[in-house]
């Protein structure tokens, strides 16, 4: 098994964690782009959500809904957080294990450049 996620969801390497149940977890990113930056992750290997299938929907559901317990854990829900998936290459995926980033913690300004 060689997903470095994968490995965190079976605990063979560390991780600050901040919730986690049966199918889901959630830890904080190792390189923080903001003052709270957390990842929530399913424990079953998906590699994308291009790679999700139709059955996957409970599970990508409940990844919303841990998103949303960690941010009123970490005291940002009130004045707001930004999600963020990325897929594949174009999008600026590095680990190929679906996962949420969860940031906030300051206002985060404006999500994209203009793209001409
Ligand atoms: P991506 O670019 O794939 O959407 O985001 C991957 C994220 O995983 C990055 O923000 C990166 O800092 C984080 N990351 C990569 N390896 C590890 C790790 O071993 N532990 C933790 N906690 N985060 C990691
Ligand atoms: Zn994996």
């Amino acid at each position: 098994m060689a997903c470095v996620f994968c490995k965190i969801a079976a605990g063979e390497i560390p991780a600050k964690v901040v919730q986690a149940d049966d199918a889901v977890m959630a830890f904080h990113d190792i390189a923080p782009r903001a003052p709270i930056h957390v990842l929530v992750i399913p424990r079953k290997h998906i590699a994308s959500v291009a790679d999700s299938a139709d059955g996957d929907r409970d599970l990508m559901g409940r990844m919303m809904q841990t998103a949303r317990q960690v941010a009123e854990q970490l005291g940002i829900a009130e004045r707001g957080y930004r999600l963020i998936v990325n897929v594949r290459e174009h999008g600026g995926q590095e680990v190929p294990h679906l996962h949420l980033h969860v940031l906030g913690g300051k206002a985060l300004g404006p999500m994209l450049a203009r793209a001409t």
